[in-house]
């Protein structure tokens, strides 16, 4: 399959470009805003082409393309990709408001082409097993979530992300996707409402860099989660809390793959052996099912939609202090 990414991004070059090639595929383009920054982004990873405007793929007979700029651009992107006949990987959060990311699905629906969500974390062995751990019963009646995913965000990155709202920046855009995308996987349902406070600790410049929510689930589940850029040496964890047994996810919260999963029970501590398969690697593994039309643990289109509007509602509860409910259309 011939890709073209459209952003010269860090993820990007530190992940996907590589991810690409491993599963078979090739990247034959890199569109940038910049002509300059394409042709570095370009020689950097060897491309052939080096574009600063999307269009111009057209005559590159390109099968799929991988949006990474930042999220504000998203929806233009994701337009000509689907315009142009292209399944669409798009990164997360797919945009900056619910009615673009709800174009972005429905002009992939209108072309016929697959769209996909870059929430990798769901295509971690330790969330796999969580699943297949819930499926069969293993916790019991199911009580409440926590996902402490405050990390420190490095220095490199440390640009539109903490300074520019418009652009998307702020940490529950960032992150608390994620934590949407991890618990819906390990779930099967989003939160109906949730309550928020967030913080700048030093880090944002007129966007958050800490945020805690609380969540309630249709289920009557409850989940707490924390996400952070301003804490060098904090751990990240995930645990799901039964009424008989509970699993303790350590150090999975991250690009590259790692940690440990245990599963404590009235009969001892068990540790789950993890597979360390690269998440991206994975995902395209899962995005190739869902264009052959197989079954496949791919974030959709739509995940990415629900995702987002997790973090909006968390956001809107942070400015009102008040509950909200999270809608979703
Ligand atoms: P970057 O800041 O590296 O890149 C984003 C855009 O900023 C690029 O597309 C580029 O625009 C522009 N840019 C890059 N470098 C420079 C520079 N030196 N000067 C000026 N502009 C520059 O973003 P990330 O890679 O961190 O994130 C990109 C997207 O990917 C976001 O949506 C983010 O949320 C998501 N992401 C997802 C992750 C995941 O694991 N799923 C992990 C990290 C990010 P242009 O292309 O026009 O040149």
């Amino acid at each position: 399959m011939k890709w073209a990414f459209v952003g010269a991004s860090n993820i990007a070059s530190e992940w996907m470009v590589s991810a690409v090639r491993t599963v078979g595929d090739e990247v034959v383009a890199v569109v940038s805003g910049n002509a300059e920054r394409a042709q570095d982004f370009a020689r950097q990873h060897g491309l052939v082409q080096a574009l600063s405007d999307q269009r111009a793929l057209v005559d590159l007979e390109v099968d799929a393309v991988y949006i990474s700029n930042t999220n504000d651009r998203h929806e233009v992107a994701v337009s000509q990709a689907a315009a142009m006949g292209c399944h669409v990987l798009c990164e997360k959060p797919l945009a900056t408001d619910l009615a673009a990311a709800r174009r972005m699905v429905a002009a992939c629906q209108l072309a016929g082409v697959v769209m996909s969500t870059n929430h990798h974390l769901r295509h971690n062995s330790a969330h796999r097993q969580m699943r297949d751990v819930l499926r069969h019963q293993g916790l019991g009646r199911l009580v409440a979530a926590r996902v402490s995913h405050s990390v420190f965000l490095p220095v490199q990155l440390q640009g539109w992300r903490i300074d520019n709202p418009t652009a998307g920046g702020g940490v529950v855009m960032d992150i608390a996707v994620h934590n949407a995308d991890s618990l819906a996987f390990l779930l099967g349902e989003y939160p109906s409402e949730v309550m928020a406070m967030t913080s700048a600790s030093g880090m944002g410049q007129g966007v958050e860099d800490n945020a805690m929510s609380l969540w309630r689930y249709p289920s009557g589940l409850t989940a707490f989660t924390h996400q952070g850029f301003n804490t060098p040496h904090a751990s990240n964890r995930l645990e799901l809390l039964g009424d008989q047994a509970s699993l303790e996810a350590r150090g999975v919260l991250n690009q590259a793959p790692g940690g440990e999963l245990v599963w404590r029970r009235a009969d001892g501590n068990l540790s789950l052996r993890l597979d360390h398969d690269n998440l991206y690697v994975r995902g395209l593994r899962e995005m190739h099912k869902a264009i052959a039309g197989e079954p496949n643990d791919m974030a959709s289109g739509e995940a990415g939609v629900k995702s987002l509007a997790v973090a909006l509602a968390v956001l809107e509860s942070a400015q009102t202090g008040q509950r909200v409910p999270v809608r979703y259309d």
